[in-house]
């Protein structure tokens, strides 16, 4: 076992340089399972399948048998660099230059891994085989994608082999500004669906004659829209309601289209469920739809249906208060900050681990993810997996009374 100190950010650099654009994995998976079996942990790589999309690999990891088992959990899968000739350095060269490691997933989200592996790794030595509990990964090569054979999978798949998880921290680039600035301890809910109105395709010079489906779509959409649907909650902002595409007519000026529809999104919080989000949005739609005033040319009521599209999340909160303390104090230790709780952006795999034990989510800061030039300051990688470290030592202490 080899038991020199890691170093976050040679482990960052050799995930860098596997081309792992979602689905392929590119050697990221296999490079990181060997450092964790070169400290002891049992790793598996697994794979899995569904008819219509790429199979997925994923890695489980663990150290140790003992209860409490923290969790780390990540994917090291990466959106595509886009046009490669636009980068400074090339996506997977994993250049370093400045102090900055240049490469596609250097903050999202390989650097992140890179912090807690090392963090682990050297926890795990220092812990010279008197080691209190349990740490596991739960890597997937699957959440920039379709996330259908990732996360979700992989939580089954270990739940059917007894494997229990106590507490989960998800190393998604959560900092805003500096590193450690803020903790996600939530995620809105996210519902999609069209809205179609069905009316009577006709000229456009006798309209008493058609039913003009781009008239009642308007009505529906200003009875959507007009009113928030929340002022938020103690820790969410208010949900939002946005129209994402907008289609209708025949592309000749003078018919009438039969049928108009439009895309909208919502992000919503803890004051909603996609199941009571419709009922209101379907209230909305029904009293808007029935009232006549809508239709001053004696017309039907406006006709129209709302389609889901399926995957909606829910929202949630972690409710644990020594999960987020803990974190929260390694991060003052190491930066001196308070970190603000935050349950902004989008999704992420923390809707799926919280089913299974309490998640919170910290890592580096997002700023470049996604974009031309990704990357991330050498030190700012130190700074987070030292922060790791601290938590670590932390978490072992407080949940085995190991000190006071
Ligand atoms: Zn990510």
């Amino acid at each position: 076992m080899n038991n020199g100190p890691a170093d976050p950010v040679e482990i960052a650099a050799s995930l860098i340089r596997c081309d792992s654009v979602t689905p392929r994995d590119g050697g990221a998976l296999p490079a990181l399972a060997r450092f964790l079996d070169g400290r002891g942990f049992h790793t598996e790589i697994v794979r899995f399948s569904e008819p219509g999309t790429p199979d997925i690999d994923n890695l489980y990891a663990r150290f140790g048998s003992k209860s409490p088992c923290l969790v780390f959990a990540g994917h090291t899968d990466v959106v595509p660099p886009g046009d490669e000739s636009r980068w400074r350095h090339p996506p997977f060269s994993a250049d370093i230059e400045d102090g900055r490691l240049y490469g596609r997933g250097a903050v999202d989200m390989k650097g992140g891994i890179a912090a807690f592996a090392a963090a682990a790794a050297n926890y795990i030595s220092a812990c010279n085989g008197d080691f209190p509990g349990s740490i596991a990964f739960l890597i997937t090569g699957d959440e920039e994608g379709p996330a259908v054979n990732g996360t979700v999978k992989l939580l089954d798949w270990a739940a059917r082999r007894g494997e229990r998880f106590d507490h989960c921290v998800l190393g998604e680039p959560t900092s805003a500004e500096t590193l450690g600035d803020q903790l996600k301890i939530g995620r809105r809910g996210s519902y999609s669906f069209t809205l179609t109105v069905e009316g009577t395709q006709g000229h456009v010079a006798y309209p008493h004659l058609a039913d003009n489906p781009v008239r009642g779509l308007t009505t529906l959409m200003d009875a959507l829209l007009a009113t928030p649907l929340d002022e938020g909650s103690e820790h969410f902002d208010p949900s939002t309601l946005e129209p994402v595409g907008l289609e209708a007519g025949t592309g000749a000026w003078n018919v009438i289209p039969g049928r108009a529809r439009v895309s909208m999104n919502s992000r919503f919080n803890d004051l909603w469920t996609s199941k009571t989000l419709r009922a209101e949005l379907e209230r909305r739609l029904e009293a808007a739809s029935g009232d006549m005033r809508h239709r001053p040319d004696g017309k039907q009521p406006i006709r129209w249906l709302i389609e889901e599209l399926p995957g909606a999340s829910q929202s949630f909160l972690a409710r644990d208060e020594d999960l987020i303390g803990l974190l929260k104090s390694a991060v003052a230790a190491r930066t001196g900050k308070d970190p603000k709780l935050s349950t902004s952006g989008g999704t992420s795999d923390a809707r799926f681990i919280k089913d299974f034990c309490p998640v919170v989510e910290l890592g580096l800061v997002g700023k470049t993810m996604h974009g031309i030039d990704e990357n991330v300051p050498v030190e700012e990688l130190k700074a987070l997996s030292a922060i790791y470290s601290d938590f670590i030592e932390r978490y072992f202490d407080f949940h085995t009374g190991r000190k006071a």
